[in-house]
């Protein structure tokens, strides 16, 4: 594959082909929102390791990459070192697939055949470096597959510095469809019921305990601990909407404020 060679140490010049594949504005988007550190490299291990892991702790969630087989692999070997209890999909490609479209095709068809809405609440697929160098255009993904949603993100190393930039990626882009189906008409309802009181949504992931102790601190002053962001599931993105306040508690979350 002439794709070979292309890694996190070649931040840049993938960065070039992405923005020669037509992907400039979301570069911008990232490089606004996402400071880069000393270096355009990654600052950490694959950054996309933030997005997959929230993908594979929400309930009735599926998590798909595009990427090159030797990240693909290192991030299923560490999610499944931190205990994923699930198969993340992953969809091959090579040289002619990258560059005649094909490979576009294979992630459509793979999320139409996965699609189950007995199984799954929403698809995440996410572009790694190489995809989204080549502009793979994961927006012409239908929204949604027999009522199954359909959310495509572009993670790449150039652009995202860490594993936390990862998250608020897709923390946003999940947030943006959930306000949209709110627009839209009735949406299910929180599964303990809505709160009497105004809700603060926590932004960034904490301990579980941390929730109580900080609904404990709202409680005098008649506020109640919303949901944390990113959720662990689906309906906990309408609830997150739903607050009188948001709670920045990780410094990162830029697209999910948006
Ligand atoms: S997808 Fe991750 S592991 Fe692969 S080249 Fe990009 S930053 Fe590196």
């Amino acid at each position: 594959m002439p794709v070979d060679g292309l890694g996190c140490h070649s931040g840049s010049e993938l960065k070039k082909a992405a923005e020669l594949s037509g992907n400039s504005e979301l570069l911008a988007q990232f490089a606004k929102d996402y400071p880069q550190g000393p270096h355009d490299k990654p600052q950490s291990m694959c950054p996309a390791f933030g997005s997959l892991r929230v993908g594979l702790r929400m309930r009735r969630v599926a998590t798909v990459l595009s990427g090159s087989a030797c990240c693909v692999y290192g991030l299923t070997f560490v999610s499944h070192f931190y205990g994923a209890r699930r198969s993340v999909g992953y969809v091959p490609f090579n040289s002619e697939t990258l560059v005649t479209g094909k490979l576009f095709e294979d992630i459509r068809d793979s999320v139409h055949e996965l699609a189950d809405p007995d199984l799954y609440d929403a698809i995440v697929v996410t572009n790694l470096c190489v995809p989204t160098a080549s502009g793979v255009p994961l927006r012409l993904l239908p929204d949604e597959i027999n009522g199954v949603r359909i959310v495509g993100i572009d993670v790449p190393g150039f652009g995202i510095p860490t594993h936390a930039e990862a998250k608020d990626v897709l923390a946003g882009a999940m947030l943006n469809y959930a306000r949209k189906e709110i627009e839209a008409g009735p949406v299910a309802a929180p599964q303990g019921g809505k709160s009497d009181r105004p809700t603060v949504s926590l932004l960034g992931e904490m301990f579980p305990a941390d929730p109580v102790m900080i609904g404990a601190m709202l409680a005098p002053m008649g506020l109640a601990a919303g949901p944390v962001v990113p959720t662990r599931e689906w309906r906990e993105l309408y609830s997150a909407l739903d607050c009188g306040a948001v709670a920045a508690i990780h410094p990162f979350y830029t697209a999910a404020i948006r």
